[in-house]
């Protein structure tokens, strides 16, 4: 049985570096001890670096919150490459996440960030989730259309390195996450959504995440109920003792 991935975003937190480096220190104890998970953090750039284990540590990886849309290097003021990511030891990197398509990142881009770091073998996190629910249904045709656009162009070849967090965008920072049925039901629609895009073989193995509102309270309903194959989880991943209760929780999971 493979592992649970939980992926926290920091987003643009914590304010300082002493801060960022205290809450990996701890974060990175914990998940060193689990059995049955895997822990990804994803601190903003200038962190990346100071979060980094030396040597690496049972079970725990650093993860970037994007990449450009540029492969190469050039004149490309405030851009960070997926090259240059790998360069440094990260492992994953978020792609498409809600609060870049708010600023602008529509499918097209995203499918071009998700490019770059596939090709450069990096562990994509390609986040999708509708804006709204409506009783007609249509925020599953938004759904289809938001993941084969993202994937549009992707070799199959690559597919092996994607990883589907779903985020309704309506759960995101909320009071309260998604009901966990609902979890499953949309994560099996995602899971066909991508067999449709690269076989039926993918589709069966590709890891669906869900995000939105997580929290050390309901992560194990979530995962246990949603069955789902891990958590993208935003304010709770920088709530030191929350993230951590959060992680015993999920390891508990046989
Ligand atoms: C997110 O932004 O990816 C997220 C899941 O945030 P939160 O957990 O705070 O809802």
């Amino acid at each position: 049985m493979s592992k649970k991935l939980i992926v926290g975003n920091w987003k643009m937190n914590p304010a300082s570096l002493d801060e960022a480096k205290r809450l990996s220190r701890r974060i990175k104890s914990v998940a060193s001890k689990l059995q049955r998970t895997e822990t990804v953090v994803c601190p903003p750039f200038p962190f990346i670096g100071q979060t980094k284990p030396k040597i690496p540590v049972k079970n725990f990886d650093i993860g970037a919150q994007s990449a450009s849309i540029f492969a190469d290097t050039g004149a490309h003021t405030g851009e960070v490459s997926a090259n240059m990511l790998r360069d440094i030891g990260v492992k994953y990197v978020i792609v498409g996440h809600s609060e870049q398509r708010q600023n602008g990142d529509t499918d097209e881009i995203v499918s071009k960030r998700l490019s770059n770091v596939l090709t450069q073998g990096l562990i994509a996190i390609l986040c999708v989730g509708e804006k709204a629910r409506d009783e007609a249904g249509e925020y599953m045709n938004e759904l289809k259309r938001q993941i084969e656009q993202s994937l549009n162009n992707i070799p199959a070849k690559m597919a092996g390195n994607i990883i589907i967090a779903y985020e309704p965008v309506w759960a995101i920072g909320a009071k309260e996450a998604m009901l966990p049925e609902q979890i499953y039901e949309t994560s099996l629609f995602v899971k066909k959504i991508f067999a449709d895009v690269f076989g039926p073989e993918y589709g069966h193995r590709v890891r669906v995440l869900y995000g939105g509102s997580v929290n050390f309270r309901n992560a194990f309903e979530i995962m246990t109920v949603g069955k789902v194959d891990g958590l993208l989880v935003g304010r709770e991943s920088v709530n030191s003792p929350g993230f951590v209760e959060l992680l015993k929780a999920v390891d508990k999971i046989s």
